[in-house]
């Protein structure tokens, strides 16, 4: 469940948002407190500029903390069946390709590598899409 304050157009001053409050993930993939800790480097980021704008400079930088997290839980929960929610094609060729990503990673160590930095949030999700990897994937 994601809130997304940085939508908001006002917000009380002397108040943020943090942690599993702005966006809490279905606990399989392990990412709440990853992301909890990058809200915290956004929100001491944003306070050493100053207090202008706090609130709006702080949540625009925890969305961009909490996107990448966000788009892999998301869409992975919408690999199952059950899940609701609408699967437009980027969506179902993406979980395709990560469930070829899962098999070659079980039994090549550099797949199963790149796959663990993107799902601890170490590389961005793009860096499952470089060459030597997605060769790999599609091989195995
Ligand atoms: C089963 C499970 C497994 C998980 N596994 C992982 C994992 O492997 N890796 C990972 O990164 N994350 C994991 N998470 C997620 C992680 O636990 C959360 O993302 C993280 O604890 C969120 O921290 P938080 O401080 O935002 O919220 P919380 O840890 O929920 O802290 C909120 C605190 O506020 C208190 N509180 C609530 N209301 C009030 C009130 N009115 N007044 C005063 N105090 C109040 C609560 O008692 C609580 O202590 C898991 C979560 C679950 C449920």
């Amino acid at each position: 469940m994601r809130r997304r304050y940085e939508r908001l157009s006002r917000f009380p001053e002397g108040l943020l948002v943090t942690g599993d409050a702005l966006c809490n993930f279905n606990p399989i993939y392990g990412q709440g407190m990853a992301v909890g800790a990058l809200d915290a480097l956004a929100m001491r980021d944003c306070l050493r500029a100053g207090a202008t704008a706090l609130a709006r400079r702080y949540f625009a930088a925890a969305a961009r903390a909490v996107d990448p997290a966000w788009r892999l839980a998301a869409g992975a929960d919408l690999a199952m069946r059950e899940a609701e929610g609408s699967r437009p094609p980027r969506v179902r060729v993406l979980n395709a390709y990560v469930r070829r990503l899962q098999r070659a990673a079980a039994h090549d160590p550099a797949v199963a590598v790149a796959f663990g930095r993107v799902t601890g949030l170490l590389d961005p999700p793009s860096a499952l899409m470089r060459p030597a990897v997605l060769w790999r994937a599609l091989r195995g």
